[in-house]
């Protein structure tokens, strides 16, 4: 059977593994980006030289028009969605929350929160039996950040993923009998290039002495714990969170 999935910022760094390692596992992947087309282009040609079928489409998943544009695609050209990675997420710079201003938390929210909101929304209506669907699996992916707070960093964006959080526990329960489970993975420290859109590239190696395992995580090893999660193994865990932390 077809397996189709969409990955939500997936031209970079966590997206990217894992729109590469779903094209292995026989997924046929739609890798949305947000502006870097040279890089969204470049997993989809990684993934067709390894003889899978690959889509990149543009979209601000904080805009519901372009949520629901990206969704259309999906349906014409791939087909019946059966698994979602709600994995788009950003941070800002660094600083204290007396400095964060109302644009500035507007932004982080409507990436992280509103856009993975509106994206389960269209993910549901295509999977739920309730509507004539064959059921699926959907992943958000959080943060180890959520239940640290992220103090003199950003809590804004800590913050956001513990509305994540929520978001899926209440889904979880939501749909699990109409053939949809709700997952999330949390990830603690994971090299990518986020942690310098917070102004702080090599945080990774500050931060190292702090996790029990005292290193940084691979994007890989987030890509395998959300196949697994997406995966029949997982066929009786929903609103469930499996970190990939080293240990924090
Ligand atoms: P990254 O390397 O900075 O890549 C971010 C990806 O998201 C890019 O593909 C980017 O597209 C896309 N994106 C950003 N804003 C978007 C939007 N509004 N709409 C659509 N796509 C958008 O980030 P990452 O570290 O892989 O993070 C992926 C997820 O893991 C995020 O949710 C992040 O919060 C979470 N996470 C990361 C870490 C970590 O240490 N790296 C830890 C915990 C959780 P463009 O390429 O077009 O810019």
């Amino acid at each position: 059977m077809k397996k189709v999935m969409i990955v939500t910022g997936g031209s970079r760094g966590i997206g990217a593994a894992t729109a590469i390692l779903a094209a292995e596992r026989g997924y046929d992947v739609c890798v949305n980006y947000l502006r870097n087309q040279g890089a969204a282009n470049s997993v989809v040609s990684s993934i067709e030289q390894r003889g899978g079928r690959a889509i990149a489409v543009a979209g601000d998943v904080a805009s519901e028009t372009d949520v629901i544009h990206l969704f259309n695609k999906v349906d014409e050209q791939l087909g019946s969605i059966i698994a979602l990675v709600n994995n788009a997420g950003f941070l800002e710079p660094q600083m204290r929350l007396e400095s964060m201003d109302a644009a500035r938390l507007n932004r982080v929210f409507a990436a992280n929160i509103t856009g993975s909101f509106l994206c389960a929304r269209e993910a549901v209506k295509r999977m739920s039996t309730l509507h004539g669907g064959a059921g699926g699996a959907i992943v958000n992916v959080s943060s180890g950040a959520s239940r640290l707070g992220s103090p003199g960093e950003y809590i804004d964006y800590a913050a956001s993923k513990g509305a994540i959080n929520t978001m899926t526990i209440g889904l979880a329960k939501e749909v699990a009998n109409e053939g949809i489970r709700v997952n999330a993975v949390c990830p603690g420290v994971i090299y990518t290039d986020i942690h310098a859109s917070g102004g702080e590239p090599n945080r990774i190696d500050r931060v190292k002495a702090f996790i029990p395992m005292k290193r940084g995580g691979q994007v890989i090893e987030v890509a395998q714990a959300i196949l697994w999660l997406l995966s029949d193994e997982a066929s009786c865990t929903t609103g469930s969170f499996l970190d990939v932390t080293g240990g924090i």
